[in-house]
Parts: C-alpha cells; structure tokens; sequence
C-alpha cells in the first residue's frame, strides 16, 4: 500500500521526463515522456504498469504537455490523489556556487537559477519553463529543485578552482560545479550500503552518452572530471572531454571556425562519433570485432583516457577501495568493464568472468572474493535520488 509519492520532472528545452516515484519501496508507480513540444508533430508516451498509452499530438508548449500528462493521470491512473503525492521534484542541471542541497521553490529560488542561465544555456531554461507550470498546475504541493552541481560543491578548492586569473575566474564564476552529480552521490551511497562501510575510498565512473568519474572518500567527492560545464573530463559518446583549450584558438585563427561552430564541433561531432562516425558502443564494438583499426583505436582512446582518471583519482585519495560502472554502458558493457580492470591491476583491480558477464538490474560485486579493490556494476536512479532528497525537506 503506497502512503507517499513524489512526482519528479526533468523538463528539457521540447520535452518533460517524468516519473511518479514511491520513495520508500524505490519503485516507480507510473513513468512519461512528452516530446517535440512546440513542433508540429508532438508525442506523449505514459506507462503506468503494463498499460502504455501513446498519443501523437501537437504540444503547444510546456504547459498545454503539462496538463496532457495531468489528464493522462486521471484517466489512465493512478490518480495523483490516490497515489498521494507529497511534493514534486524539478531536476536542475546548473545550480552555480548558490545550492549544496535541495532547496524548496519559491520566487527567489526562481530567480537564482534564472541568473545561471549563462552557465547551463541548455539546461537551465528549459528547467524554468517546468518549474513555472508546474507550480501553477500543482499548486498545493511543494516543488523542491534537485541540483546536479550540489554534490560537488564543497569539493576542495584545490580540485575546484582552475589556474586561472583569479580575478577573472571569480568575476565570472569559472571553476568546477561537476555533472552529474545526483548520479555520483546515489551510486557512491549504493556502494557504502553494499559494502558495508562508511570509511571507502572510492571511484565512481559514470559511462552513458554523456560520461563523468568521481573521487569520493566517506560521503564526501573529491574530484570530478567535467568542470565548468559538461565537456570536460573523460571521451563522451558526442564531446572531447579534455583538450588543450588552445585547439580553440587555432580552429579559430586557422580554420576560421566561428566560436559557435567550435562550440557544436566539442559537444555534438567530436568524442566516439567524432573518431568512429557511431556514438553507440555496441556498434562500435561490432566494428572492432570485424578488425576496423579505426574502431579500436577509438576503443583504446576511451579506455586510456578512463585509466587515467581513475589513476590520478587513487593518487589524490591515497588509495583505492572500490571503483564503480553505471549508467547506459557501464551497467552494460562487461567487455569494457574487463578491459578497463585489465589496464587498472597495478591497482588491485580484477573482474570475475563469471559475474562480470552475468546481466543483471541489481547492484552488484563483479570482482573475485578477497580482491584488494571491489569492483562494481550498479545501476543508477536519478529520480529515486531527487524522490528522496524531496523529501528530506518535508
Ligand atoms: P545513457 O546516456 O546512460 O542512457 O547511456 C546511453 C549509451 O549506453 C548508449 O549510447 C550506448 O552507447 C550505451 N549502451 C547501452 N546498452 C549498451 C550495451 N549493451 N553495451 C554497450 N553500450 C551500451
């Protein structure tokens, strides 16, 4: 019998993610998808157990999607009074220097992640525009924003603050506010209750198209690989990761490439599409397997560029208890999973063939019993994480 759920939304910039979440159980009671808002041709997809109802319609904007999945949940159920829902959970990609935590929204919220516009251009807006109907649509419940930058926040300064100018950096707020970060702090907290201590010293490496590792000692992150924004850091399924800024100044200078062009050509056309033409592993593994030098060099790219991280972190930890896979391809790839602890023995690191390869929606020890350092698969859930940092603040 569910007694309390919260609807948790990540509203993009033509879609809204939703999913009503039972935060005791873990299980999600009903779950969407709204796309192509503000298109011509509109899709709505809403699961509520097995019953799946599909429309195609035009969305004139993110109010009238609003509303449609309102409406789905009256009639196709559950009914958000019989679910009883206690709060509503926005995911919000860029909360600056500002949010540690969940905060509960109100109008000074509002206009705080309004001024960070500039530092989540992608995100931030559309966010706004979920959290504005939202409020309007469900207004005796609380809306609570869940920051992807909150984990990060107190990270060191030394692993915070860039070389930069200081006085530059700090008139335009330039340092490292991480991605992420939600994912990082749930599997991070996975890993302490499976193993069964707080003290761990542990990696923590998100591997989906868009990917990023964490240092993470006790409860708290140590480091994190993207920065300023989401492009720094490790080989993405679209973006570089790290690169000498100073590619910049020459695809300017040389190619004559605009500032915007450069932009598009570091987040969309560059990381394993860039060197391979496919963003998806699976396919790019299929290539390696049919001997395309080209494929696995992009394979061995990834994986160096994943070996240093996770050396360099073990060097600022002191140590390495547990280095952990999630998201798309590290809940799914066992075969990178293996290469990977390969190239990381030196730290103690080894998978068990057997459970490695086993597939499985639980989180779980893959390496042999008695190992110096644990390896792990578990899977991600980020809006069980916002669920239950919601209601932290009731
Ligand atoms: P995410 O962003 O977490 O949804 O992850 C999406 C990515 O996961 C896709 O681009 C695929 O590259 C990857 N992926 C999903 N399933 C597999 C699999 N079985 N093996 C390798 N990669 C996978």
């Amino acid at each position: 019998m569910t007694t309390r759920t919260v609807l948790v939304i990540n509203s993009g910039s033509s879609s809204i993610k939703y999913q009503l979440v039972d935060p005791d159980s873990g299980q999600a009671l009903a779950s969407g998808l709204v796309e192509r808002i503000g298109e011509e041709t509109g899709a709505i997809i809403h699961k509520h157990g097995q019953d799946v109802t599909e429309l195609a319609e035009p969305v004139a904007d993110h109010g009238a999607g609003l509303s449609e999945v309102l409406r789905l949940f009256e009639e196709k159920g559950p009914t958000l009074a019989e679910a009883h829902v206690v709060a509503v959970g926005h995911r919000v990609v860029q909360g600056g220097k500002y949010f540690s935590g969940p905060v509960i929204i109100d109008d000074e919220v509002v206009s705080t992640i309004e001024r960070l516009v500039p530092l989540g251009p992608l995100h931030n807006p559309a966010h706004l525009k979920g959290i504005e109907v939202g409020r309007a649509l469900l207004a005796d419940v609380p809306h609570v924003a869940v920051f992807d930058t909150a984990f990060f926040q107190d990270l060191p300064e030394e692993a915070a603050r860039y070389a930069l100018n200081r006085e530059i950096a700090d008139r335009y707020e330039i340092r490292r506010y991480g991605a992420h970060g939600t994912s990082h702090q749930f599997v991070s907290g996975e890993v302490r209750a499976l193993l069964g201590r707080e003290d761990l010293k542990q990696v923590v490496l998100h591997l989906g198209n868009g990917a990023s590792a964490s240092a993470v000692v006790g409860r708290h992150a140590v480091e994190t690989s993207m920065g300023l924004t989401p492009l720094e850091g490790l080989v993405m399924g679209g973006r570089t990761g790290d690169i000498d800024p100073a590619a910049v100044f020459h695809l300017w200078r040389v190619a004559g490439l605009s500032i915007d062009e450069i932009d598009q050509l570091f987040n969309r056309a560059s990381g394993m599409k860039g060197l391979t033409g496919d963003n998806d592993m699976r396919e790019v593994w299929k290539r390696v397997d049919a001997g395309e030098q080209e494929a696995r060099d992009a394979m061995d790219i990834y994986l160096h560029r994943l070996t240093k991280y996770v050396g360099a972190y073990a060097a600022v930890m002191g140590g390495l208890d547990a280095l952990t896979f999630t998201a798309g391809i590290g809940e799914n790839d066992a075969r990178l999973r293996a290469e990977l602890c390969q190239r990381l023995a030196f730290l103690g690191l080894e998978v068990d063939d057997a459970l490695n390869g086993t597939r499985s929606d639980e989180a779980r020890v893959v390496s042999p019993e008695g190992s110096r350092a644990a390896v792990l698969v578990v899977p991600t859930n980020e809006e069980l994480a916002i669920a239950r940092q919601a209601l932290t603040l009731l």
